[in-house]
């Protein structure tokens, strides 16, 4: 048996398991959905026909998309989460041997699909702020077939503004996808430029301010050319029945999603300040603590691993790095318990 050197030579996703009572590592939203809205789920599965196929480009759950974040349903593509999303794009939009850039620290999935692509790409490291090094990521998509990035960017936390995504976009002509997966908690998204520019791709996801990650839904937001290409790329039945009616339910419920949002904004800067304040106090051990855009922090430190493994032994599970660790939002008894776990492993004996 052959099999390619670009299979055998993967190393599988490889997210934390085993239980930890604090989970603060995958950048999930810390509310499940209330009650009332599971048994309203509940009641919508007792009706599915579950014989039959699900609709194959999910309208009712792009319109309820379409609707929540005020674009046309004729620019949207619906996938089994951005992730699915990403891989079409890297295996359709590309060949091998082709030009994709990325940026460092990203997202890692990004380089994984372009290996499985067999994709020239090309990483731009990112300042010493850890902020986009605009200059070189223009130079450096003057001979590529795409640019991906994720704005506001996991794990560094940071965004950039519409401006600067603006003079990108007027300087480059390759394929843009900006990986809006965190946008929610920021507000410079590019969404409604899609009709005006020819090869802008915006990704966005159920999975983090939506608070379904459970469900694998992802979305693509670009002029309808391009969405008419992705519509055809992707297998036909990409998204289940059960999936769609679940996020068209979600996305439907406008003021129960920007009340979650808002609450994780809210705890997300808390946790921000109380870091800082550790950052403050303890300058040998943890470097830098952003600003964050996003619904996480993350903390430049030498010392990432050390203090990863000393809060798992406490129970509570953040994402470590090389050079840092990234913790998300969670409730204020989550975060109290993570923070004095901090103060603990940080304090001199
Ligand atoms: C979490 C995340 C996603 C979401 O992926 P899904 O497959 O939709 O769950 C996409 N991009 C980035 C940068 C992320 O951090």
């Amino acid at each position: 048996m052959n099999l390619p050197e670009k299979l055998t030579s993967l190393k599988p996703y490889d997210p934390i398991t085993g239980s930890y009572s604090v989970r603060l590592d995958a950048n999930e939203s810390y509310f499940d959905l209330p009650t009332v809205m599971k048994a309203k789920i509940a009641d919508k599965l007792e009706q599915l026909d579950f014989n039959r196929y699900p609709a194959p480009l999910a309208d009712g759950v792009i319109n309820a998309f379409a609707k929540y974040y005020g674009v046309s349903p004729d620019c949207v593509t619906a996938g089994n989460g951005s992730d699915e999303i990403i891989s079409i794009l890297e295996t359709c939009f590309l060949q091998k041997g082709r030009k994709l850039v990325t940026v460092s620290h990203d997202f890692s999935m990004y380089n994984f699909y372009a290996a499985l692509t067999e994709l020239e790409t090309e990483v731009v490291p990112k300042k010493d702020n850890l902020q986009i090094d605009m200059d070189a990521l223009i130079a450096a998509c003057q001979d590529a077939d795409a640019v991906m990035f994720s704005n506001p960017c996991n794990p560094t936390s940071l965004g950039i503004t519409r401006a600067d995504v603006k003079r990108l976009l007027e300087n480059v002509s390759c394929l843009v996808i900006l990986d809006e997966a965190y946008m929610d908690f920021w507000d410079e998204s590019v969404l409604s430029w899609v009709n005006d520019y020819e090869n802008l791709i915006v990704l966005r996801t159920c999975s983090k301010a939506i608070g379904l990650a459970a469900v694998r839904m992802g979305f693509a937001v670009a002029n309808p050319k391009l969405t008419g290409l992705m519509r055809a790329a992707k297998s036909p039945y990409n998204c289940d029945s059960i999936s769609q009616m679940i996020a068209e339910t979600v996305l439907s419920e406008h003021s129960l999603l920007e009340h979650c949002r808002d609450e994780i904004i809210v705890q997300t800067q808390r946790l921000y300040t109380a870091i800082s304040d550790l950052v403050r106090r303890y300058p040998a051990l943890l470097d830098t603590v952003y600003a964050p855009r996003t619904n996480f922090v993350f903390i430049k430190t030498a010392y990432a691993k050390e203090i990863y493994e000393a809060l798992a032994k406490e129970g509570i599970a953040v994402r470590c790095f090389p050079d840092g660790l990234r913790i998300c939002a969670g409730t204020r008894r989550e975060q109290e318990l993570l923070l004095s776990a901090l103060e603990n492993i940080l304090k001199p004996d």
